[in-house]
């Protein structure tokens, strides 16, 4: 019989024993101990139905036995079909066919049951079932009273099915049915009937073990299957038998060996179909494992990272967001789940980010940007960010996953480090490399659009060096600071302002509409820069030179803008200081001719081709002559006489100043000493010689000077070197040094251009000067100019109380020369009283000037 498990908890523990039974089955203690062991946890309506279908198996049984006793008694039957039938229902009860993933079984012991009920009768097919139930008992289960119920059930079942066979046969045959078919008809009729009684009872027990009635929808649901079963089996049977009987026994042979070879075919087909099943299904699930792990991995890895992260929807709604990314933001995740990723961003990023991740979208490329974020507090976050896109496995489609990493404290350094390399440590202005790139922006722009101009101003302070060298480097410091702000004033938000270094700035003017405005921000500049400024109690003048440039001159590089913008400041220095000066492209012929003069220069000493001219100098009361000032000059072969002034400057640039200066001191301090041999009378005679600021940083002069004196037999004192007083105030540190030692040669010192320069009173105490020459300007019509009146006799006052000798230069007129003597100005040089003189004119005024008294 094919059956599902007749028991659906034959193990059930003993601690879930059920109240006991109310009423007692049998009084008897045998029974007792046998239900306390082995029906402890039937209910008593169980435990008596278990009993009741025990004795009825056990009825049936009886019956079978005696019934087949009496027969083979009385009719000789042979008992042995019946044995055989029965090892035969062992043998395939002990191989049910387990249909895979269901609780059916096909057991094709049934239709060796219903082939033996047809052929050898109701009491054979009843030993044949209890065989059945029990080997399947003993299969299914462990517990004696399932293996005793299921068996007895089975046999009970078969006494009624087999009795209702029998009848039906009969009453078939009755009908005229022929006995094949009557037994066959039979057959299928009570098929159903053993096995809803065997289900039914067990179902029953079962159900009252729970303490239930049996439902019938739950007894009608185990039926289909069972009559399913044993109707087939019943039928086949019935056409063993029918054909058995006609054919012989070799039907039945065939039978048996082609049920058993099903069978096994059946349970090997099955058994591999399920290995492969279980093999596909542990494919399955290590398949699904792997995924629910990764998942799990993925989701600690989003959870857990150190990196902010989110997970974005198409629309650019917030999906998932990770705890480090609400740490970041200091917001809670449901602040930002649902919201517009796009909100978190600072506005102006908003817009090169919304078309990155449009790209993203279209094309998957992913990307990777620096931007800045709003934190909760307000505060803004600079972020990396690194965005790619995925497929949601959820089907929300194209989402976006962002990584964002905190780097505001890495944006700061760097953007300190930026202002350091683009900004002035002192004034806080843009350094030369940041004016560069800013310029170099500005050319290529008016490259491609003149429309687009542009001027740079290149600015120089006057008096820086004088303020550095003698009020220190820190007054220079605020100086310049004092100087990067006044500048910052002056010019409009977008124009930048730099220190290219030193004491030079520059100014570039964009968007410029103008010329004219370039000028004006010049004179602005000037304007500002002429307002003193007072460094530790002292009142210093900045004043500037500010050369200026434009770019309609077509510049192709930075480089060319500068040099211009430059040499147009030098020609405002040129043209006298505290100007400003348009760069015209003269000034580039100018800087040409001067590179071939300085040229020439180098030569000029060598080749003979400079001279000396001696300016006489005389007593003014009484009017005698007192000494010479030695002029250089320079006869250039193809320019003819060059100024002093040009060609000095240029020596002074080109470092020739220094062979100049030894020259002339040489041949000066040797024409001196020759006069003297030849007029002795005038041994009192002085020679004045012009020396640069570049020589009293010299360590060679005072030896030169040395050797020059002893070569010629001059005594020092003879000699008096001039220097101006800007230059002297210029490399004040250095000159003294040098000064001392010239003067323990006996050398004298004169500060030339007196009152031109910057006047310190305290210095002119200190220094070892001798005489002070008052500049040309203050004598230039002095007897008409009160004020100047004032300045030689405040300079006379100052000499007379520092024991200084006052010279007057530059006396053109009678009428300075009768002021000067009114005042009392011992000495004097100018035109009036003699121009400069060549050397060979000397003599004829040795032995008669002296007495030409204007
Ligand atoms: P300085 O030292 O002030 O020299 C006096 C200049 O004034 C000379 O011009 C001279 O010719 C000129 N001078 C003299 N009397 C009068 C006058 O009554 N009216 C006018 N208008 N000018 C007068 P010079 O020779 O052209 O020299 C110009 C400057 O060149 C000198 O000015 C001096 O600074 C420099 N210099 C000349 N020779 C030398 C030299 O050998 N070495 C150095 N370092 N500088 C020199
Ligand atoms: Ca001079
Ligand atoms: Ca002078």
């Amino acid at each position: 019989m094919s059956t599902a498990s007749s028991d659906p908890n034959p193990n059930r523990p003993a601690v879930k024993a059920p109240p006991p039974p109310s009423i007692e089955p049998c009084s008897q203690g045998a029974w007792r101990r046998f239900r306390d062991r082995h029906l402890f946890d039937y209910t008593a309506a169980a435990s008596r139905l278990w009993l009741a279908i025990s004795l009825g198996g056990a009825l049936a049984l009886v019956w079978a036995l005696s019934t087949l006793a009496e027969a083979h008694a009385a009719d000789r039957q042979p008992l042995w079909p019946v044995l055989l039938g029965m090892g035969l229902v062992a043998a395939a009860a002990m191989f049910p066919v387990k249909i895979p993933r269901t609780s059916y079984t096909v057991l094709v012991a049934d239709v060796f049951i219903f082939a033996i009920l047809a052929m050898l009768g109701a009491p054979a097919a009843v030993l044949a079932a209890g065989t059945e139930g029990l080997i399947g008992a003993l299969r299914s289960s462990k517990r004696l009273s399932t293996r005793i119920s299921a068996p007895a059930a089975a046999m009970a079942a078969f006494a009624v099915g087999g009795v209702a066979y029998s009848q039906t046969h009969l009453g078939l045959r009755g009908l005229g049915l022929d006995a094949g078919v009557a037994e066959l008809a039979a057959l299928c009729l009570v098929a159903a009937l053993p096995v809803a009684l065997t289900t039914g009872l067990l179902m029953t027990m079962a159900a009252l073990k729970r303490g239930q009635w049996l439902q019938r929808s739950e007894w009608i649901g185990a039926q289909s299957w069972l009559v399913a079963m044993n109707l087939g089996a019943a039928f086949f049977a019935g056409l063993v038998q029918m054909n058995a009987a006609r054919f012989g026994p070799a039907v039945l042979v065939i039978a048996v060996a082609a049920t058993f070879g099903l069978v096994l075919l059946l349970r090997m087909t099955l058994s591999r179909a399920e290995a492969e099943h279980g093999a596909q299904e542990a494919f399955v699930a290590s398949a699904r494992r792997d995924a629910e792990l990764s998942q799990q991995r993925f989701m600690a890895a989003f959870t857990h990272a150190a990196i902010g992260m989110s997970i974005v929807k198409p629309g650019g709604d917030v999906l998932q967001v990770n705890q480090a990314l609400c740490v970041l933001l200091g917001r809670a995740a449901d602040g930002i789940v649902g919201m517009p990723f796009e909100s978190l961003l600072h506005a102006g990023d908003a817009a090169l980010f919304n078309r990155q991740a449009d790209e993203l979208t279209r094309d998957d490329r992913p990307f990777s940007m620096e931007m800045r974020c709003h934190a909760d507090d307000g505060r803004d976050l600079w972020v990396a960010l690194h965005c790619s896109r995925y497929e949601d496995p959820g089907g929300a489609g194209h989402c976006h996953i962002y990584q964002l990493h905190d780097i505001t404290s890495r944006h700061l350094a760097e953007s300190r480090l930026q202002h350091i390399a683009f900004h002035d440590g002192l004034t806080d202005l843009a350094n030369r490399t940041c004016f560069h790139e800013r310029l170099e922006l500005a050319v290529e722009r008016s490259r491609l659009d003149p429309g687009e101009r542009f001027a740079v101003l290149f600015l120089d302070l006057d008096r820086f060096k004088i303020v550095n060298d003698s009020l220190g480097h820190i007054a220079g410091n605020e100086l310049l600071r004092e100087v990067a702000r006044r500048l910052a004033t002056c010019v409009r938000p977008n124009d930048l302002v730099a220190r290219l270094g030193g004491d030079e700035f520059a100014i570039l003017l964009e968007a410029l509409h103008d010329a004219d405005d370039g000028m004006r921000l010049a004179g602005r500049v000037l304007a500002a820069l002429s307002q003193p400024v007072s460094i530790n109690g002292t009142e210093v003048l900045p004043g500037a030179s500010v050369g200026i440039t434009f770019s309609d001159h077509g510049y192709r590089v930075v480089d060319e803008v500068l040099r211009d913008a430059d040499l147009a400041m030098y020609a405002a220095k040129a043209a006298g200081r505290g100007r400003v000066a348009l760069f015209d492209i003269t000034m580039h012929e100018q800087v040409a001719e001067k590179l071939a003069l300085e040229a020439d220069l180098r030569h000029a000493i060598g080749a003979g081709q400079l001279s000396v001219q001696f300016q006489p100098l005389f007593e003014l009361e009484p009017y005698r002559l007192s000494g010479f000032e030695a002029l250089a000059r320079w006869t250039h072969p193809q320019r003819g006489n060059v100024s002093p002034a040009v060609f000095i400057t240029l020596a002074e640039e080109s470092g020739h100043i220094e062979a100049l200066s030894s020259w002339v001191i040489d041949h000066a301090v040797q024409q001196l000493a020759e006069w003297h041999r030849c007029a002795p009378h005038m041994a009192h005679l002085n020679m004045h010689v012009n020396i640069s600021g570049r020589d009293l940083a010299r360590a060679d002069l005072p030896a030169h000077v040395e050797a020059v004196l002893k070569r010629h037999g001059l005594p020092g004192r003879r000699l008096t070197l001039e220097i101006t007083e800007t230059t002297l105030m210029g490399r004040l540190d250095v000159a003294l040094q040098t000064m001392e030692q010239l003067r323990k040669l006996g050398v004298r010192f004169s500060i030339d251009d007196f009152g031109t320069g910057y006047s310190s009173l305290a210095y002119l105490s200190r220094l070892p000067i001798d005489s002070l020459k008052i500049d040309r300007s203050f004598i230039t019509e002095l007897q008409d100019k009160p004020q100047n009146m004032e300045i030689v006799r405040a300079v006379l006052s100052l000499g007379q109380s520092l024991s200084r000798k006052v010279i007057a230069e530059g006396v053109e007129t009678i009428a300075e020369l009768a002021a000067l003597r009114s005042l009392g100005v011992p000495f004097g040089q100018g035109y009036l009283l003699s121009r400069p003189l060549d050397a060979a004119q000397v003599p004829a005024l040795l032995f008669l000037g002296a007495t030409a008294v204007p």
